[in-house]
């Protein structure tokens, strides 16, 4: 079964929902934690949809389509870096370029929620744990990711973590396509399944390192080519089954 789940916010209450067509159904939780249904419902209309959960940890998979090595060997093992929680933003809130800033890039993925804590599990536990998918765009600073000694400016600066618009349960991760456009124009497009890592793998070996919790997310990596974004670009993330993470990009403003 196909679950569409969101969190968004509505005067001043943030709760999370089950989106059914036009309606969001009211849950008393997190999607991770069992949630009942309120009862409650409101029009999807009257709502703000937020980015659908908050990780306390996200790890991303670096190099994981052949089509995006650009002439750089295969990796031996999935090559994985950290973006912080405070980088997250949902649907519709803008990717802000830092001022010193020189070129910001979109990078299309997948982006797996954890639903179970995970510490060192099979392949087959990892599945287990994988609640759902969502879109992102890990946004990516290739000036500073080449300088830097690690890439917390590059992939983790505020805004650079769009997800959204919904975490679906139920679809076969393994065989979606994922599409990236900018204004209009369509720039990244490839099926999952020509992951050079696939999400289960991705997980168990995460989780020999690192103990993924409820809510976490794992960018999976980004596939072909990606340009550098302007001021004034609406980028667009589309996952099969999930939807459309759209989000437009501002010129870093007075605080
Ligand atoms: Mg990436």
């Amino acid at each position: 079964m196909i679950t569409r789940y969101v969190r968004y916010a509505r005067g001043d209450t943030i709760a999370y929902g089950v989106e059914e067509g036009a309606t969001i159904r009211e849950l008393d939780g997190d999607p991770f934690s069992g949630p009942r249904a309120t009862g409650a419902t409101v029009p999807i209309s009257d709502v703000r949809l937020l980015a659908p959960c908050t990780p306390s940890k996200i790890i991303a998979v670096g190099l994981n389509y052949r089509s995006h090595l650009g002439g750089r060997p295969a990796p031996e093992y999935p090559g994985v870096f950290a973006k912080l929680p405070s980088a997250v933003i949902g649907p519709d809130e803008a990717i802000v370029i830092p001022e010193d800033a020189r070129e910001v890039h979109y990078e299309g993925e997948l982006v797996v929620a954890i639903g179970k804590r995970a510490k060192n599990v099979s392949m087959e536990r990892a599945r287990d744990c994988v609640f759902g998918v969502t879109a992102g765009n890990d946004v990516s600073e290739r000036v500073w990711q080449r300088g830097d000694l690690q890439w917390v400016r590059a992939k983790a600066s505020d805004t650079f973590a769009p997800i959204g618009p919904a975490i679906v349960s139920g679809l076969n991760y393994n065989d979606l396509l994922v599409q990236t456009r900018v204004n209009g124009e369509a720039r990244q497009a490839e099926r999952t399944r020509d992951m050079l890592f696939d999400v289960d793998t991705v997980v168990a070996y995460i989780s020999r390192y690192v103990t993924l919790l409820p809510g976490d997310l794992i960018f999976t990596g980004t596939p072909g080519t990606t340009t550098a974004l302007q001021p004034g670009d609406v980028v667009e993330v589309e996952v099969e089954g999930v939807g459309v993470l759209r989000n437009h990009v501002a010129a870093a403003g007075p605080e």
